[in-house]
């Protein structure tokens, strides 16, 4: 397979050269130059499969002939050893034809252990001994972070630089992270949002400072981050009517990546009849769906953190598709949205966009009723993140027909307290991290500072 970039200037490269990287050289994101088509028949044939067997037929037309079929097997497979439980990604039934398909078992029970395992076996892979010239570089509210150091044992010579907004990070995470600085991993609070986090990390990748050391994306701005996420989609799918039947999904908009897999996956054939993409109260997605106008601006704090932002990089990799795949055009939007933080695309595009997706914004006050009621009527404990796609995707499914998945991203445990002041929660309630000060506070436009840091991690000092 080969792949090309989202702006169009880029020449065209293999899978391995996008496992190890950050942005495409033009600026953009990469993208595979073709998808792969399955038929339903074809699909509805894969029910039986386990699921490490299932991630290998979605993602093997991916890689092509850059890993060999012995290997891929192995490595997908592996990526799946450290998970707790036997479906890798069991189904809840939390109403009539309404479902969570569980994320969380992973070893830090969030969505982000399938990309973060899968992405450093494929970079050690593909550097092996040299894997002391990977550094993998990200902007992250916590989960992402925590699963990409989690993994790295997977990768023993590769250093980490992981960017982290000082408030805004839940507690937990923040100590997970401070606690990881070490002489390979630093994580680094910055005096700003995740937006501001992100925009650095995207100006560190254009102005790359060290010749020898190849920088990597740990999230999905990486095609990996959105090739182990597509795999969701087929399992859920697969798991309730054999492919055959459509099924419909909600998802907490927790990056754009993940709603992205989706519609790649009803591209490759999937049955899909609707994304329901759902915000808190930070909802520029929202916005964008409903309305066509895309605005990024202050976020503020809310019960789930993971979705308090709007710079969203994928969605730049769905504008490319609505564009028919226009380098060009998508450039010009990017630009244009780079400079003055508002998009808007054609509407041609935007009513092709809405024959799959609706979206809606969930309020506080409606995510702890949706806690809380979730709990009472059956039992099942979800996350705040998880609440939101679920009420969302029960006010807004288009075919009662259909099963709605709402994709549970974060376990419930990671919420005990609030769970439990809403009585939805019988287990025991960790105590709250100590948290000290952090070591050191970037400022949120200090790329020469963020460089110096990033030469002392690459020295060992
Ligand atoms: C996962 C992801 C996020 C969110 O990161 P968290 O650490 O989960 O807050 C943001 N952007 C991209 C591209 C991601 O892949």
């Amino acid at each position: 397979m080969q792949y090309t970039s989202t702006r169009g200037a880029a020449t065209r490269v293999d899978f391995r050269t996008v496992v190890l990287s950050g942005l495409a050289e033009d600026g953009g994101l990469y993208v595979p130059v073709s998808l792969p088509q399955f038929s339903a028949n074809e699909i509805a044939n894969w029910s039986w499969l386990p699921f490490d067997e299932l991630a290998w037929r979605v993602i093997s037309p991916f890689v092509g002939d850059s890993i060999d079929e012995a290997s891929l097997r192995s490595l997908v497979s592996d990526s799946y050893s450290r998970f707790r439980h036997r479906a890798i990604a069991p189904l809840q039934q939390i109403g009539h034809n309404e479902w969570v398909l569980q994320l969380f078992h992973g070893p830090t029970r969030a969505s982000k252990d399938f990309a973060a395992q899968l992405q450093m076996r494929l970079v050690q892979h593909f550097l092996g001994e040299n894997g002391d010239r990977a550094m993998l570089v990200g902007a992250s509210n916590g989960d992402t972070a925590v699963a990409a150091i989690e993994a790295l044992d997977a990768c023993p010579g590769a250093r980490l630089l992981a960017l982290y907004p000082r408030t805004g990070t839940p507690g937990d995470r923040m100590a997970i992270l401070q606690a990881a600085d070490s002489g390979r991993v630093c994580a680094l609070a910055v005096d700003g949002s995740f937006d501001d986090c992100q925009s650095l990390v995207s100006r560190l990748f254009r102005q790359w400072p060290l010749p020898d050391v190849v920088p990597i994306s740990f999230n999905s701005t990486n095609w990996v981050g959105v090739l182990a996420q597509i795999v969701f989609y087929f399992h859920a799918a697969l798991q309730l009517g054999g492919g055959l039947r459509p099924v419909g999904f909600s998802v907490p908009a927790a990056s754009f990546a993940e709603i992205y897999a989706g519609f790649i996956a009803q591209k490759m054939g999937l049955p899909i009849n609707q994304i329901i993409v759902s915000t808190n109260r930070n909802d520029a997605l929202h916005q964008f769906i409903h309305s066509n106008r895309y605005n990024t601006g202050s976020s503020s704090h809310t019960l789930s953190p993971a979705m308090d932002f709007s710079l969203f990089s994928n969605l730049e990799r769905f504008v490319w598709e609505l564009y028919e795949r226009n380098g060009p055009a998508t450039r010009a939007l990017m630009e244009h949205f780079e400079y003055c933080g508002e998009l808007s695309i054609g509407n041609r595009q935007w009513l092709q966009a809405r024959m799959l997706f609706d979206s809606y914004a969930v309020g506080d006050a409606q995510t702890r009723e949706e806690i809380a009621t979730l709990f009472r009527e059956t039992g099942c404990a979800v996350d705040p993140h998880t609440a939101t796609g679920a009420f969302a995707g029960r006010l807004h499914r288009r075919n009662i027909g259909a099963p709605m998945v709402t994709l549970g991203q974060i376990a419930p445990e990671k919420s005990a307290a609030l769970l439990a002041e809403l009585g939805a929660w019988h287990g025991e309630v960790p105590a709250s991290a100590a948290l000290g000060a952090p070591a050191r506070v970037l400022g949120r436009d200090d790329l020469q500072g963020l460089g110096e840091i990033l030469a002392q991690l690459q020295a060992g000092r």
